[in-house]
């Protein structure tokens, strides 16, 4: 079962990567691109700042105002980062406005840097499902032979997520919105991975006692408050993941990761 959780797996990561970085011949850097004010997406940068200035990462924000910026310059400005010498990793920060080809310009990002693993063709991969299974992986979760089910089926968490757990030799079931009957998979399941961005959504009754479950969505209740997909009151006897403070941490550890893999990539260090 679980013995490591998620903020006590990071903690350690970080401490090892701050150790690796310190051996540098210069700090990493990370370029943050963001278009216009999102508050959600304000205060993720925010927790990826303080994940870097924690480690030795240097993040550079990048603020761009939409009313201004087209997507060729934009474009353009992603290309000028995409060559330089000392950045090592660039995002664009999730969501971005209807007006820009999201897929276009990520082409401006070379795939050695597009460290959040959104590039078919990325050096990396894609930081909440490799959050999921490096934390899964430190706890030494046998997924071999698992039957897993992953809820949500988007390009950035459920779709990589299933291929990574079908590598690892999980039996996998990939539910949506459309699945008849989503109890049956999630009660036979030994993991249930949920990513579908509905508050509580999950009560006790879709689950069985021994399971992980892995709880993904970051949402608001009817309060206002920060919650998961899943409904952990009458829970028990499973592990459940906290959101938040669970897989929120483990993907932007995960991102640092890529950073640090992204350095040693260009630099041969
Ligand atoms: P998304 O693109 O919004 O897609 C949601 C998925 O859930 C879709 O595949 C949808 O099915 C499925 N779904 C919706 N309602 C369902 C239901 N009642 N039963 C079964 N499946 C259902 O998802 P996302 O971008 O992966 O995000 C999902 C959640 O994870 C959000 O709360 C997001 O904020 C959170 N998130 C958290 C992190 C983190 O770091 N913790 C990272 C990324 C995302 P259809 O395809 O049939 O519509």
């Amino acid at each position: 079962m679980i013995k490591t959780s998620c903020k006590e797996y990071v903690e350690i990561s970080k401490k090892a990567l701050k150790e690796e970085i310190s051996k540098f011949k210069r700090k990493p850097c990370l370029v943050v691109i963001q278009v216009d004010d999102d508050l959600a997406s304000t205060s993720y940068i925010k927790g990826k700042k303080k994940d870097c200035e924690e480690v030795g990462i240097v993040c550079e924000h990048i603020h761009i105002n939409s009313k201004e910026v087209g997507e060729d310059v934009l474009a353009c400005v992603i290309g000028g980062y995409g060559v330089a010498d000392n950045v090592d990793g660039i995002i664009i920060q999730l969501p971005i406005q209807d007006k820009y080809n999201l897929d276009r310009l990520l082409e401006n990002i070379p795939a050695a840097k597009d460290v959040d693993g959104f590039r078919r063709d990325s050096c990396f991969k894609p930081c909440t499902p490799k959050g999921i299974m490096d934390w899964l992986g430190y706890n030494e979760v046998e997924l071999s032979g698992k039957d897993v089910c992953v809820i949500g089926r988007s390009d950035i968490v459920g779709k990589p997520l299933v291929n990574m757990m079908i590598d690892a030799g999980a039996t996998v079931a990939c539910c949506n919105s459309k699945t008849k009957d989503l109890k049956h998979y999630t009660r036979n399941a030994d993991i249930v991975v949920s990513a579908i961005g509905k508050a509580k959504y999950f009560d006790s009754t879709y689950f069985k006692r021994g399971q992980i479950i892995v709880d993904v969505g970051i949402n608001r209740d009817e309060n206002g408050k920060l919650c998961g997909d899943v409904d952990n009151k009458y829970i028990y006897n499973s592990y459940v993941t906290p959101s938040p403070g669970g897989v929120g941490l483990i993907t932007r550890n995960a991102l640092i990761e890529n950073v640090v893999a992204a350095y040693k990539l260009q630099n041969g260090e």
